[in-house]
């Protein structure tokens, strides 16, 4: 057993976690990181899991809610210092599209969206109808819908790769990377405890606990977290080389359909580790609710819901008519939203700090959000020019 002291522990080596222990290294801070390494086999596997264990994330400058957006093109704008500090490559500038009905229900969502865009001088080309199709010749966007392209500077991010490089340059910038799972945080006479489960225990003035989904794990935080966390099935369709090599300029899209049905979003072809290609389909039109931890392990070993999956098929076939395809699959994964759209970065005692609820948009915003976690372990606060409303319960 190992006993180390640290002014700050980040438990949690995912999207937001790695982040904000780069940024704490980087401000000189003596900082641990702990989490586990991705499961070889899922369906296997009982511990935790994470909402990063894919190849892609859409990454895109605009967004309906203010704060999102302005997460993201804080986050963006470092992405090629992360990659070349952490000499890991992970962003590909695609561009990417937002689109939604122009009028009538549902329409706040991309009005919303091109209002923060115009605030904030986000380039973009809005396009709709005739324009639109003749643009995008392998999308069949009804009528009525209101489509911004963000042409540079948006695309998707490899999350994996992302957590990979903000890891390398938190290392090399001091930080001491421990490879477990953290079972139990104790708090006594200001100093916090981390108690892993290979029997390392470390010691810090500050805990940061940015373990996703799994910050409702008992023995972490000592409130509970009023995240909800929803079940994700996400349809994969393999395309051959020839469709693939066709799509090659496709850009990532996020879609609100007129029917307000489902809120799909599509990632282009990306190779796999298993070196097939995919495009990827998300956005269940029905949300399950996982109230427990022990629901959402065997919900990630469930490989997801094949009728959602189907659902989703549908939705990708039905707006790309023209796609050629081999075979469908399906993957399971989990969102946590909180009860106002902010995500949760706070205090919750003299020690310990909550750093989670990506709200869907955790990957692309991750640096940012990372940024605000290591601000506020080092008793900063988030600054209110730039963000508004509560990021605490
Ligand atoms: C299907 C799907 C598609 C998505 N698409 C997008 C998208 O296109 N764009 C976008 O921006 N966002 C997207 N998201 C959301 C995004 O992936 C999440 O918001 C993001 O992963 C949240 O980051 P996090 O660091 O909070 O959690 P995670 O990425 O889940 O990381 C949490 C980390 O904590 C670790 N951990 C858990 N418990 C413990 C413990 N006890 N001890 C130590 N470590 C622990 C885990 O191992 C993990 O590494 C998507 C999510 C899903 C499910």
């Amino acid at each position: 057993m190992t006993e180390q002291s640290f002014d700050v522990i980040v438990v949690g080596a995912g999207l937001m976690g790695s982040a904000a222990a780069r940024h704490l290294a980087e401000m000189g801070v003596k900082t641990a990181l702990v989490g586990p390494a991705e499961p070889e086999v899922k369906a296997a596997h009982t511990g935790v899991f994470a909402s990063h264990y894919d190849q892609a994330r859409i990454t895109r400058k605009i967004d309906a809610r203010k704060n999102w957006s302005r997460f993201s093109q804080a986050a963006i704008k470092r992405y090629e210092e992360i990659e070349e500090k952490g000499g890991v490559s992970f962003f590909s500038a695609v561009g990417a599209i937002i689109a939604g009905p122009e009028v009538g229900d549902g329409s706040d969502f991309i009005l919303n969206a091109r209002r923060n865009a115009v605030t904030d001088g986000v380039a973009h080309e809005a396009l709709r109808g005739a324009a639109l199709a003749a643009r995008f010749t392998d999308f069949a966007f009804p009528e009525g819908i209101l489509a911004l392209y963000e042409p540079s500077e948006a695309g998707w991010i490899n999350p994996r790769a992302h957590v990979r490089a903000e890891i390398a340059a938190a290392r090399s910038t001091g930080a001491y990377i421990l490879c477990d799972e953290v079972v139990r945080i104790t708090e006594e006479h200001g100093e916090a405890r981390v108690v892993c489960a290979g029997g390392d225990v470390l010691a810090a003035d500050k805990v940061v606990v940015a373990c996703g989904a799994f910050s409702k794990s008992e023995g972490l935080l000592p409130d509970p977290i009023p995240t909800r966390v929803y079940a994700r099935t996400i349809a994969f369709f393999e395309l051959d080389a020839e469709e693939a090599a066709r799509l090659a300029g496709m850009p990532s899209v996020v879609y609100l359909p007129p029917d307000l049905s489902a809120d799909p979003y599509i990632l282009p072809p990306v190779r796999y580790p298993d070196g097939k290609t995919y495009i990827k389909i998300g956005g269940d039109a029905v949300d399950r609710e996982l109230g427990s931890v022990a629901e959402m392990i065997d919900w990630f070993r469930s490989g997801g819901d094949p009728s959602a999956g189907a659902a989703m098929a549908d939705i990708l076939t039905g707006l790309m008519p023209g796609l050629r395809y081999h075979s469908v699959s399906f993957d399971s994964c989990v969102t946590s939203f909180s009860p106002n759209g902010n995500p949760f970065i706070y205090p919750q005692s003299d020690c310990i700090i909550a750093l989670t609820a990506g709200n869907g948009a955790g990957a692309k915003c991750a640096d940012e959000l990372g940024r605000l976690g290591a601000l506020v372990a080092t008793g900063g606060t988030i600054p209110a020019d730039m963000y508004e409303g509560a990021f605490a319960p």
